[in-house]
Parts: structure tokens; C-alpha cells; sequence
């Protein structure tokens, strides 16, 4: 029995997790789950899974759940705080760590199982794009086996051959798709006046919010060349993207030769997440068949900068000084954030993010540690909600 700890299990990938976990109990067996704000949803899920520990962030929260688990006869043992999410992660006792928490703050529990050697499921781009290179240094010292969950980093992980030293020799560059999200053909002069629901409202996926206006923006997929340079320790100019509005190429390897190796199935997260929990095996996923007689067209398009002007911040951020990618990643979790709250109009989350990366200037030692790059997303954050509040006027 493999022990799971699942951070972030009330949400979209914690969901699915739990989904492809409950057709394998006699293969893994949930060891923890934490939650954020859904502590209805994390009561209900203790309930179902009976895990050794769950944690809240909020101590108040964390004590009514214990009672209620304690009168509903459960035997979880409710944590709290974001220290008890790094133990968690790097318990001795956990096996493999799904980090499906949104944004920066999954970085630490994701270095914490990292340092801890453990298996290390991620889902969670923004702790990479914060991390980058310390992150990864953090995978190799801590001996973890980090399996990408991002279905576009899976596809490439599939295609490629299990042992990592390969991979340089063969890649020419990568190509990861997007589906363009669902303001692809809308004219521009309209978006404007996009709301909240109607970012978020995929037209192949459904996930969480932020992730979803970020599929709005592309700055999901900026987010993703930034996590493949670094999962594939590739250089920011072999990190490729394409449209490919049907989402059924998750993405692809060109090789030296010039073969394309790719990987397809229906736009579904259980399969990338069976895929990390089983790896190098495979077990049922839970995912529809495709059924390629059914299938119309697939078709590829190159991505329109001027529609998806945060895009380009990818490649930008990453030949810029060390720890931009920080700063654009904190600038977006503040600008999406004040997008959805209704304080700032959809076209506007780029002009907060551009003005951010233009404001701050970094300090050489502002990316040297961890600790310093947290100290950069705050100063980041500072500045981008500066920014907000301006637009906001
Ligand atoms: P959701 O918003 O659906 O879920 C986020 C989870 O994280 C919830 O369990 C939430 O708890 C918890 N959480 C939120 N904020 C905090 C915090 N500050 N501290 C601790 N826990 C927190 O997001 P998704 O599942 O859609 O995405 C999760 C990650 O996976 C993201 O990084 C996303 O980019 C990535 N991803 C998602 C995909 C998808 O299909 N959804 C596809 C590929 C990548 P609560 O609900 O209790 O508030
Ligand atoms: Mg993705």
C-alpha cells in the first residue's frame, strides 16, 4: 500500500485525485488531506477516507472540525496552520505527495516533500515558477521523484524515455498546446468587458478559478513554459507553444530527426494523475476512450501575441534577471485575484503584471535563497496591488 497525502484535496485536481485513488484502495490508501476555506468539504471527504491526519490553515476552523470528525467517530487528527502542511508533506510515513494546492503558497509544503526524497506529484505550477532553480536543486538533494501533473508536461513526460540523461541528446524543443480558451475568436475590442464567469468558463476543461482565467489570459500557458524549461531543464527558446483549440494533443517532442512524438486522450486530469500515482506503470484512470472515428478535425494555429500579450512575459521572464518569473507569478495571482473580485476589468490583469515586471528591479540577492524569493513575492504582491488600486481609481 502506497500512503497519499493530497494538498489541496477539496479542490478541481484534489478532486480527481480522490476519484482515481477510490479505484485503486487496495493500491494506495489516503494518509492526509488538506484544505483552505471548503472545511464542509474536507469534513465529508475525512468522512469517506478516514485518513490518519487532515489540516486547515485556521486554527479556529481546524478545532471545529476536529470535534465534528470526533462526534461523527472518525479518527483523523486535525492540524493546523501551514507549518502542519510541510509536516505533512515530509512525513515519514507518506509515500507520494499530490501538491494540488493554487498558487505560491504550495511552494513550501512542496519543497518540504522535496527535501523529504518523497514521490511528488505537481500539479501546482506557480511553486516551480517561483522556485525554479532552487526548486529543482531542492529535488535533486532531496533524492524526490518529481512526476509532472500538468497534462502538457505528462504528455511530454510520457514521450519521453524513463531515464532523465537522455532526454538533452534527443529533444530538439517541445511543443506544448493550448486551446486558446474561450476568448479565442472573440474580438478584442470586447474584452473589456469579459466578467468573471465568462473567463472562467473553459471550453474543454473544467478547473479552478484562477487557472481558469489564467487559460483566459494564455498567462496559464506562459506559466507552463516556465514549468517545462525547468522540468526539462530546457533552454527558454526550446519551450514552444501552439493553439490547438480541441485539446486532444496534450503536447509534443520534436526530436533531432525531426519525428514528433505526442501524446492524445480527451481532456482529462485523471489521466495524467494515474499516470504520476502508477508511474512507470499504468492503472485505469477513469477517463473516456477517445474515439477517433468520432473525432471532426484537429487543428494547430500559432498563437496571436497581440490577443495574448502576457504570453510573451514567459520567455521574457526567463532570460530577464533571476527571480522574474517570481515577480510575474505574484503579479498575477494579485491581478487575477482583483479580477475576479470585480476591482479591475479583465484586460487589465496584463497591464498589472507588465507594469509590475517594469516597476521592480531585482537585486542579485533577492533569488539567491528560498526565503529570499518569498521576500520577493511579497514585495511583488506590494507593488502589483499598488498597481490595482490605480486602475481600480
Ligand atoms: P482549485 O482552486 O480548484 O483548488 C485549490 C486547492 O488549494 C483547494 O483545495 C484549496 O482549498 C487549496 N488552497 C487554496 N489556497 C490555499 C492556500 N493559501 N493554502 C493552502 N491551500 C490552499 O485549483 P485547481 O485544482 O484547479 O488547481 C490546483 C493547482 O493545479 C494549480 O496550481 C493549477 O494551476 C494546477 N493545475 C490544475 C489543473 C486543473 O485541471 N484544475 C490542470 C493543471 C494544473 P479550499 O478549496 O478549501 O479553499
Ligand atoms: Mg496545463
Amino acid at each position: 500500500m502506497k500512503r497519499v497525502c493530497i494538498l489541496g484535496s477539496t479542490g478541481s485536481v484534489g478532486v480527481s485525485t480522490l476519484d482515481v485513488l477510490a479505484r485503486h484502495r487496495d493500491r494506495y490508501e489516503v494518509f492526509a488531506l488538506t484544505a483552505h476555506s471548503r472545511a464542509d468539504e474536507l469534513f465529508a471527504q475525512c468522512l469517506q477516507w478516514r485518513p490518519r491526519f487532515a489540516a486547515l490553515p485556521d486554527a479556529s476552523q481546524a478545532r471545529d472540525l476536529q470535534q465534528r470528525l470526533r462526534g461523527a467517530g472518525c479518527p483523523t487528527d486535525v492540524l493546523a496552520g501551514a507549518g502542519a502542511l510541510c509536516e505533512l508533506a515530509a512525513h515519514p510515513d507518506v509515500d507520494a505527495v499530490m501538491a494540488a494546492i493554487v498558487g505560491a503558497a504550495g511552494l513550501a509544503p512542496c519543497l518540504a516533500a522535496a527535501r523529504a526524497g518523497k514521490r511528488l506529484l505537481l500539479a501546482n505550477k506557480e511553486a516551480l515558477v517561483v522556485g525554479g532553480a532552487l526548486f529543482m536543486q531542492a529535488v535533486r538533494e532531496g533524492g524526490a521523484t518529481l512526476l509532472p501533473i500538468d497534462s502538457e508536461h505528462s504528455a511530454i513526460f510520457q514521450c519521453l524515455p524513463e531515464d532523465p540523461s537522455t532526454w538533452h541528446a534527443r529533444i530538439d524543443h517541445i511543443v506544448l498546446t493550448a486551446s486558446g480558451g474561450p476568448f479565442r475568436t472573440r474580438d478584442p475590442a470586447t474584452l473589456r468587458d469579459v466578467t468573471p464567469d465568462e473567463a472562467c468558463a473553459h471550453p474543454n476543461w473544467v478547473m479552478g478559478r484562477k487557472i481558469s482565467v489564467d487559460s483566459a489570459t494564455m498567462m496559464n500557458k506562459a506559466l507552463e513554459v516556465i514549468e517545462g524549461r525547468w522540468l526539462f531543464d530546457l533552454p527558454p527558446e526550446q519551450v514552444r507553444v501552439v493553439i490547438h483549440p480541441q485539446s486532444i494533443v496534450h503536447s509534443m517532442v520534436v526530436c533531432r530527426d525531426n519525428s514528433v512524438l505526442a501524446q492524445l486522450g480527451t481532456p482529462d486530469m485523471r489521466v495524467p494523475i494515474a499516470y504520476g500515482l502508477s508511474f512507470p506503470e499504468r492503472i485505469e484512470s477513469g477517463a473516456s476512450r477517445l474515439d477517433f472515428a468520432s473525432l471532426a478535425t484537429l487543428s494547430f494555429e500559432a498563437p496571436d501575441f497581440a490577443r495574448y500579450p502576457g504570453l510573451q512575459l514567459a520567455w521574457d521572464t526567463l532570460r530577464g534577471p533571476e527571480g522574474s518569473t517570481t515577480v510575474l507569478n505574484a503579479a498575477n495571482e494579485e491581478a487575477v485575484a482583483a479580477f475576479l473580485a470585480g476591482t479591475i476589468r479583465f484586460d487589465q490583469i496584463h497591464s498589472v503584471n507588465a507594469r509590475t515586471l517594469e516597476a521592480l528591479s531585482i537585486a542579485p540577492d533577492e533569488a539567491a535563497s528560498i526565503d529570499a524569493l518569498m521576500a520577493l513575492d511579497t514585495r511583488s504582491r506590494r507593488c502589483a496591488s499598488q498597481h490595482v488600486t490605480t486602475l481600480a481609481r
